[in-house]
């Protein structure tokens, strides 16, 4: 009998210990709640729950929003930025003309003081046809140029300076081709409620996702409301820096999954755009150029999903100025993919090539649209012949 009671005394005694460990562990878990509730931890990322926590039955703390828990500085939503204003496009060419001419001397410099010797022989037109070849501006057309200077050199009798620039900025501009539409189709054609689609496409590297986010800028600064569409899910920064270049004009941008599926993100985007009521939605794309039948699927899907919506309005190939032939090779390979309908010639500024504009227009049949003439926000110009050759030739 008394064994059986002392064995009930410390069951007793041993019963109380117990739960006075319970209750202390518990008070200790709620004030490190409450701590991670002070105003100095909402910067930092919310406590992890530990494994176990629930099962010793801790009441469950009710669900903060993302403001009440605060998150972690890099996760944190941007403070808003300041929006800018971009520069009208209008007018762009002229202002960025001096980098256009500070690289093309070579070609029409060169030109215009051979075109002034005084005796014009078979030599000194082999050297105005390589001056041609070297400025990128193709065989076949060098030598339907050469070939109508040539003669209207000699119907022209004695050369005047100013005759000579006259006549040589006519039979360039024929060239270059004063009568293509060049205006970059950002509306629905017909009276449809969807906005205009555009696809930029190109190879990685000649400024794709940049031209994106200065033509978002463009149509901003003519008044239009853009949503962007980060197709290039490829490369790893590219919708960031797409998302950058939109938050600055307030335009949105559509993401998805990295390596996720190009296709869906264009449509989503061209979705959201509508629902959204934008004028435009602008896709960046992934160019990876390792196999033509990898671009050929990827690419040709994007556009094929996008099309369940409505039709792409515009497809801008986006080529790298400086890389002359190999950029026709480029051209040639996604022209074979989508139907291009306008070619935008990136980092003219930096290259004496600038012939590459009558080449490739040659190669694909299509005009180009725009042009690059910087890392600036504001340095993408409507193309125009006009303004392009004079600043070819250093004239008015
Ligand atoms: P993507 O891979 O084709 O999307 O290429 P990015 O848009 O990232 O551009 C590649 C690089 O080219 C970046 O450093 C751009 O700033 C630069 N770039 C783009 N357009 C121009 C241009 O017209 N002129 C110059 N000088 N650089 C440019």
């Amino acid at each position: 009998m008394e064994i059986v009671i002392l064995v009930a005394v410390i069951a007793v005694v041993l019963l109380g210990a117990i739960s006075g460990l319970v209750v202390s562990g518990r008070k200790k878990k709620a004030t490190t709640a409450e701590k991670s509730a002070t105003p100095q931890a909402t910067t930092a990322p919310p406590a992890e729950p530990h494994v176990g926590e629930e099962a010793e039955g801790a009441p469950e703390a009710p669900r903060r929003t993302i403001e009440e828990v605060g998150l972690p500085a890099a996760e944190a939503p941007a403070a808003p930025t300041e929006l800018e204003t971009p520069e009208p496009s209008a007018g762009r060419l002229v202002r960025l003309r001096s980098r256009l001419s500070r690289s093309q001397n070579s070609l029409g410099k060169g030109l215009l003081t051979l075109l002034s010797r005084e005796h014009l022989d078979d030599a000194t037109w082999e050297e105005i046809e390589d001056t041609l070849l070297t400025a990128d501006v193709g065989v076949t057309p060098t030598q339907e140029l050469v070939e109508r200077l040539r003669e209207r050199v000699r119907v022209l009798g004695t050369r005047t300076p100013d005759e000579l620039r006259d006549l040589l900025r006519e039979e360039l501009l024929t060239l270059v081709g004063p009568d293509m539409d060049r205006t970059v189709h950002t509306e629905t054609q017909g009276a449809v409620d969807r906005p205009g689609v555009v696809l930029v496409v190109g190879v990685n590297g000649t400024g794709k996702t940049t031209t994106t986010g200065k033509l978002a800028r463009v149509l901003v600064a003519d008044g239009k409301s853009v949503v962007l569409g980060a197709a290039d899910t490829f490369r790893a920064a590219a919708a960031d820096q797409l998302e950058t270049w939109g938050k600055r004009v307030g335009a949105r941008t559509v993401r998805g999954p990295e390596e996720g599926d190009p296709a869906s993100v264009a449509f989503d985007a061209v979705k959201e755009g509508t629902e959204a009521g934008a004028d435009v939605v602008l896709i960046d794309t992934a160019g990876r150029l390792h196999t033509k039948t990898g671009l050929m699927d990827e690419l040709g899907k994007v556009k094929r999903v996008v099309e369940k919506q409505g039709p792409v309005d515009e497809v801008l190939l986006v080529l790298d100025a400086t890389t002359g032939q190999n950029g026709l090779v480029q051209a040639r390979v996604f022209a074979e993919v989508v139907n291009i309908t306008g070619i935008v010639l990136t980092k003219l500024d930096g290259t004496a090539k600038g012939g590459i504009v009558v080449a490739v227009q040659r190669e694909l049949g299509v005009p180009v649209k725009l042009i690059g003439l910087g890392e600036g926000a504001d340095d993408l110009a409507p193309f125009e012949p006009g303004a392009f050759v004079d600043a070819l030739i250093g004239g008015e």
